[in-house]
């Protein structure tokens, strides 16, 4: 199944599931957990999708090019792949031969029905407005996928937006770093402690210098801090 050299890092669950994280480039990653698929933003920018595990379910937080990729989602597309989505991510999958895409506002939830874990994704707000204005407050999602009882936060294109000191036990966190597009070092910094994550995880850091990134995370205490060659 791997023959894409993807780094995996691995959760365990309070039910005993373990969970495999794959990162595989920019804001592409997918979860497994008893062989149930679970991709985040499918974007081919790196990798060949045709052979990566085929999808049970996938989500995206908004249709920027990095981030939705016709091309990989036809990849990992089966007759029962569930989608969750915006409203733009649904007219852009328009004739992928997706058949079950759901879209979710901020503050909805789904219950994914599955027998191989209790699966739940709530969509969250995602938005950034103060140094970059790409992301308008209210049309894109970040999502709160749990999984067994795990929290898993997953950001969209944000910044240290005040929602974010709301979302308490999270597990494991990802998190964009890049300028113009998301957020600067010190708002991911800010961000992460507002979160107060057990893991987290920068993401989508493009040019960042990720050393200074790393310095000032690795000051924050108790948070381990992951950095993945995203
Ligand atoms: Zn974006
Ligand atoms: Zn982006």
């Amino acid at each position: 199944m791997n023959s894409t050299n993807l780094q995996i890092d691995q959760f365990q669950t309070l039910k005993n599931s373990i969970v495999n994280v794959n990162f595989i480039k920019h804001a592409s990653f997918f979860f497994e957990v008893n062989n149930y698929v679970i991709y985040v933003d499918p974007v081919d920018e790196a990798t060949d999708f045709s052979k990566l595990p085929k999808a049970d379910l996938v989500l995206y937080t908004h249709d920027h090019y990095d981030h939705l990729c016709r091309k990989a989602l036809k990849d990992i597309l089966t007759e029962r792949t569930e989608v969750i989505g915006t409203l733009e991510v649904e007219t852009a999958l328009k004739d992928t031969g997706a058949k079950h895409i759901k879209v979710l506002k901020n503050g909805e939830k789904a219950e994914i029905s599955t027998s191989a874990a209790e699966i739940s994704v709530l969509a969250v707000p995602a938005y950034n407005t103060t140094q970059t204005q790409f992301h308008p407050k209210g049309r894109d999602n970040g999502y709160i996928l749990t999984i067994d009882g795990m929290k898993f936060y997953i950001p969209g294109d944000c910044e240290d937006m005040p929602e974010l000191a709301d979302y308490k036990g999270l597990d494991v966190a990802f998190l964009p770093v890049n300028q113009p597009y998301t957020m600067t070092i010190d708002q991911c910094v800010n961000a992460v402690k507002m979160m107060q994550p057990k893991v987290f995880f920068p993401i989508h850091y493009g040019d960042t210098d990720t050393n200074e990134l790393m310095e000032k995370l690795n000051a924050i205490e108790g948070i381990e801090i992951r950095l993945r060659n995203m």
